[in-house]
């Protein structure tokens, strides 16, 4: 037969070539008849609950051991939904007691009004939580039937193919033999996305009817860097990709003798590196991936994806956890960077026509005052509990600096006003990403405590490339000499101030680039977690009088591509 290729969305990255192992989500048949005894069916549809409720929270409590207490969360709001006696336990009772429906088909109707009522909701987690209830349903219309619901009883490596990767059915898999995962359905921020990735499992979404596609009894080929699947691959392919898998596992083998090893080069020279967060539960994982601190705790990632605002003291938790999790290790939360690809609904801001050159960030902070008051009073409070140092995205001006900098000290006033206990210095940073201010990075560092350079953003500001935009994206580079000189101008401005200054963009997690950093004397790489030990790895084998030449020979060349080439040249193979 013919390979056969098909795209999907990459949501988790790796190779992996296993066979596939199908988990057919069948619904259940749901009985039609009557009932007649009705208080003893009102029992059965208790009973059922209460057997499905101590399930789930079992495997809440298996999750957080597997996953942690981030992905966990969704096994407590299914409990929480099957003890709603208002829109679950009530409705359901009545359709039994008044209508003499039997239990199953009680629940079917009931759980399909709140399925329905939640799919068509304009909010994307409500959305997003309709799928939470067909998992739900699956496993309390299995217990009312006495019907066990399908195990996962892979003891072979395979790949897990389905339709949707459900929450519970990633408790019940055994991920020694999970291998990679395909889903018919399903996004970059899916479920299956977020625990695959926690795993570092390769999976592969919007394959449709990837069933039909596929052969139990051959081997199919997985790249989750792509987004794509071969199935009917040819022997020599499958061995090929089967040196990808085994050089991928080496790699990661390999890489862990680089934790808790010091991040320096061959002779001697530290820096630090740090990782990239989202929430206070992200920071264990930086931490076991070896994290020397965080260097970005985006602070607005708490704003996403929610109809309402996080309140005052549900941001006190999440930098509390960071910062307890890392110890004394350096937290850097960045104040909300809100809008231009990050818009967020819970704010009310007029539609732009250029979002990512309109009222956000900083800009957005320094109008809406409450906004901004209410996370630097959350930060400030969470000082207590570690090293805390705050930063301020998309400065462009000295007087946005200065008047972010009173805000933080005004708050800082009245909490103390209020006996509230605060940390006596916290470092105060910027992001560097805005030319103006890369510009004038030498009157800038003498007003802040470090920089952190946001490749992402200076790119995009540089070149007047929208970062996000397919059509242009042969335009966007962080090689273009002019980005490159920003940076060389940041650093520079950065150490005769006698200030450290980090990089926290994509960029800064690049092996290509590390010696580039380090000729200019970076003093700390944020990046994702996954990539730390990588340049850990990388640094160990680099001198830095190698690299300050190369920093030269890179200041005379004056196009991205020549840059480029020299730069992968050096890249370690
Ligand atoms: C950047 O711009 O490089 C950056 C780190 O910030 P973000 O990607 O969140 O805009
Ligand atoms: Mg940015």
């Amino acid at each position: 037969m013919d390979k056969q290729e098909y795209k999907g969305i990459p949501i988790s990255p790796g190779m992996a070539v296993e066979k596939p192992y199908f988990i057919e989500q069948e619904k259940k048949e749901i009985p039609n008849e009557k009932i007649y005894d009705v208080k003893a069916e009102v029992g059965n549809f208790i009973e059922a609950c209460h057997k499905t409720i101590t399930k789930i929270e079992k495997m809440e409590k298996e999750a957080k051991k597997r996953v942690g207490g981030k992905e966990a969360e969704v096994f407590a709001v299914h409990a929480a939904i099957l003890k709603d006696q208002y829109s679950f336990i009530s409705p359901v009772q009545q359709k039994i007691e008044c209508e003499k429906k039997n239990a199953s088909l009680a629940v079917e109707e009931q759980l399909k009004f709140i399925e329905k009522t939640m799919s068509e909701s304009d909010s994307e987690l409500f959305q997003a939580r309709a799928s939470d209830i067909r998992d739900i349903r699956n496993q309390l219309i299995s217990e009312i039937l006495h019907s066990e619901l399908g195990s996962i009883p892979t003891k072979e490596p395979c790949i897990i193919v389905t339709h949707e990767l459900t929450p519970s059915m990633t408790m019940k898999m055994d991920f020694s033999y999970v291998k990679g995962i395909v889903s018919e359905v399903g996004g970059p921020t899916s479920h299956a996305a977020i625990i695959a990735k926690s795993l570092g499992i390769p999976a592969v979404a919007g394959i449709a009817d990837a069933m039909e596609h596929m052969d139990t009894e051959e081997m199919i080929i997985l790249d989750g860097d792509a987004g794509n699947i071969i199935i009917h691959a040819s022997e020599e392919e499958i061995e090929k990709a089967k040196d990808d898998v085994r050089r991928q596992e080496e790699e990661v083998h390999q890489l862990k003798k680089y934790i808790g090893c010091p991040s320096k080069t061959r002779d001697g020279k530290t820096i630090s590196l740090y990782g990239n967060i989202g929430n206070g539960a992200e920071a264990r994982n930086a931490l076991q991936e070896g994290a020397e601190g965080i260097g970005l705790f985006r602070s607005e990632f708490l704003y996403l994806n929610r109809d309402t605002l996080p309140s005052e003291e549900e941001q006190f938790q999440e930098y509390k956890k960071a910062l307890e999790v890392m110890g004394t290790k350096r937290v850097i939360v960045r104040t909300l960077d809100i809008g231009g690809d990050k818009p967020q609904k819970a704010i009310d801001i007029e539609e732009e026509s250029n979002p990512f050159l309109g009222f956000r960030a900083i800009r957005l902070c320094l109008k809406r005052k409450e906004l901004f008051q209410t996370q630097l009073r959350a930060l400030l409070r969470a000082s207590e509990y570690g090293n805390l140092a705050i930063m301020f995205p998309m400065i462009s001006s000295i007087e946005e600096l200065e008047a972010a900098k009173e805000e933080l000290q005004n708050v800082a006033d009245a909490l103390r006003k209020e006996g509230v206990l605060i940390k006596d210095k916290i470092p105060v940073g910027m992001m560097m990403e805005i030319p103006s201010a890369a510009i004038l990075a030498n009157e800038f560092a003498k007003k802040v405590d470090f920089f952190s350079i946001g490749t992402n953003d200076l790119t995009q500001y540089t070149l007047a490339v929208d970062r996000g935009n397919e059509a242009v994206s042969e335009l966007y580079t962080i090689y273009h000499p002019a980005v490159l000189k920003l940076i060389k101008n940041i650093a520079e401005a950065a150490h005769k101030e006698g200030i450290e200054c980090g990089i926290c963009g994509e960029a800064g997690g690049d092996r290509r680039l590390l010696p580039l950093w380090i000729g200019l004397g970076i003093d700390e790489l944020s990046t994702v977690p996954k990539s730390i030990l990588k340049i850990r790895k990388s640094l160990a084998k680099l001198d830095c009088k190698k690299c300050n030449k190369l920093v030269d020979k890179v200041f005379k060349m004056n196009t991205a591509s020549d840059i480029k080439k020299l730069l992968e040249g050096k890249e370690e193979k």
